[in-house]
């Protein structure tokens, strides 16, 4: 494959217990790597003894490592059998062999008499549970010569620490032409997408079928889903902060948009604990814009330096672009009134009547949304309190999420879904207001959604109401944002593709 200098190599970490295991690894998911790396440890002692034959049955360039339990790996025999492994396999044509920071063992490292298949060694550094106290100075310590490869593989527990091993990274290994970095774990993902515009030499793909990596880091993921081998070190970098972020569709969404129109850009979930302390990392990454979903709708406000009217009216922001500062925006407000207007071919009835379950984040959106078209709302919330505080901010009805509740729902126009209900494919048979009888002429919109439509959507659909998925709204505050951060449309064919996809129950992941 053809690799400019400033492209990373996707490296295919083999840690199947069996040498054939890896073959068929290597079948499946060869095809978007560019290196291998032969995890001896994951082997079963017997099949330990064949590993020599990899770099022979494959074409990719093979990197040689027998981890030890301390850094993370599965070989726990003693030091000594395992530099004795490492001696019987080094000369089997291994492109490179990776040795910790702190082993010492000359004839490994290419020193004494001439090897004419002598691997290059990256000399690594490993926390498979957090970062280290003094990681500058052990980074300082790490590569001997100016021929090997350093390697960092830590593990960010907290957007703190994230910052901490890129600022490290970057100090530390400026003037190294070659280095590797890895963030372990789901905070460090983005490590692993971002590997080019981090100057890594390399990122880590595990194969999905026994892979213990955050979700999404199999090579076909990172190769297809993140186009790895496009990103640059000058690649614009958009994404998501939240927690939990996995489930989110957010990347699926902006990056088919964005392979679809050719554009060099790349869009990451990022595990963010807390958004101020993620912001020196997001400078490190180069990211321009960033999605930013539950918790952190409203802890982003402060980091702003300008915010528009949308961002006040919602007490929200979904939206940040970088210049000079973050400024920011709120695209939920449109993107729940898109699919609203499309269902009312148009022309939202006026005077609208509905009811709003919920007075968290995504109502206060929902009430911005609905105030701005002249709707009479009737807050209902499981905390009474909390449903009477949004409404009065609105000039709105409120009351509790129960029966009595649902009695004075009965012959609203829209019922709206914005409590966590029903959200996920665990809740998918929960339903916020069961009490709720659908009389058919009610348009009922849930703002949860999974992989099948939520069970409220279910009932009232059989109801004969009009239904609107969450999924409608993700997509259309999407598609506004792509706008945002582009400056162009999301691709019109694409969009009714998705559009489809949502309608018909959801959106399938590559
Ligand atoms: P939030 O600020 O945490 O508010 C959660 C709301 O759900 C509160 O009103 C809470 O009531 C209620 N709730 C939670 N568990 C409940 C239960 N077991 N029974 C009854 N009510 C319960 O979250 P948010 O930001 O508003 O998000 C709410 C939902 O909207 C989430 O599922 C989110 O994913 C979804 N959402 C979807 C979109 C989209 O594009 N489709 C956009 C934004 C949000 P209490 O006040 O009583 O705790």
């Amino acid at each position: 494959m053809a690799n400019p200098a400033d492209r990373a190599l996707l490296c295919l970490c083999l840690t199947s217990p069996t040498l054939q295991g890896n073959l068929s690894i290597l079948e499946a998911h060869g095809k978007y790597a560019d290196i291998v790396e032969l995890r001896v440890d994951c082997l079963t002692g017997d099949e330990r003894a064949h590993a020599g034959r990899l770099p022979s049955l494959t074409a990719l360039p093979a990197i040689l490592t027998v981890r030890r339990a301390a850094d993370g790996g599965l070989f726990d025999e003693g030091e000594a059998d395992r530099i004795g492994l490492l001696r019987r396999l080094v000369g089997a044509g291994f492109a490179y062999v990776d040795l910790e920071e702190d082993l010492r063992a000359p004839d490994l490292e290419g020193a004494g008499a001439p090897r004419t298949r002598a691997p290059r060694v990256i000399r690594s550094l490993h926390d498979p549970v957090g970062i280290p106290e003094d990681l500058e100075g052990r980074l300082r310590a790490l590569a001997r010569t100016p021929r090997e490869i350093p390697k960092v593989a830590v593990t960010p527990r907290s957007s703190a620490e994230l910052s901490r091993l890129l600022e490290a990274a970057e100090g530390v290994f400026s003037a190294r032409p070659e280095k590797i970095i890895l963030g372990l774990g789901e905070a460090g993902f983005c490590t692993r997408v971002l590997a080019a515009r981090i100057g890594s030499k390399l990122g880590y793909a595990l194969a999905a079928e026994i892979s213990a990596a955050p979700d999404r880091a199999d090579p076909r993921t990172l190769a297809e889903m993140y186009r790895f081998h496009s990103v640059s070190p000058g690649t614009p970098v958009y994404g998501v902060i939240g927690n939990p972020i996995s489930h989110s569709l957010s990347p699926l969404i902006h990056n088919r948009g964005l392979a679809a129109l050719g554009l060099d850009a790349v869009y990451v979930p990022f595990l963010v604990d807390e958004p101020a302390a993620f912001m020196p990392a997001a400078a490190r990454l180069g990211v321009k814009g960033l999605s930013v979903t539950i918790p952190h709708k409203q802890a982003v406000i402060p980091l702003l330096a300008r915010r528009d009217a949308l961002v006040e009216a919602a007490g929200a922001c979904n939206t940040m672009l970088r210049d000079d500062g973050w400024s920011g925006t709120n695209t939920d407000v449109e993107g729940f009134l898109s699919p609203l207007r499309e269902a009312f071919s148009g022309r939202i009835a006026s005077p609208l009547h509905a009811v709003v379950l919920g007075a968290g984040g995504a109502a206060r959106g929902v009430m911005a949304a609905l105030c701005s078209v002249g709707a009479r709302v009737l807050v209902l919330n499981r905390g009474v309190e909390k449903a009477m505080s949004l409404a009065s901010e609105y000039g709105a009805q409120w009351g509790p999420l129960d029966e009595t509740g649902a009695a004075r729902a009965q012959g609203a126009d829209l019922i709206v879904n914005a409590t966590s209900v029903g959200m996920g494919d665990d809740g998918t048979n929960a339903e916020p207001l069961p009490w709720c009888r659908f009389s058919g002429r009610e348009t009922v919109y849930d703002l949860a959604y999974g992989s099948r439509e939520t069970a409220m959507l279910r009932r009232a659909r059989a109801a004969g109401c009009r239904t609107i998925s969450g999924l409608r709204m993700l997509l259309a505050q999407a598609f506004l944002q792509f706008r945002i951060f582009t400056g162009r449309e999301y691709p019109p064919v694409l969009r009714g593709e998705l559009e489809r996809e949502a309608d018909a129950g959801g959106l399938s992941r590559p």
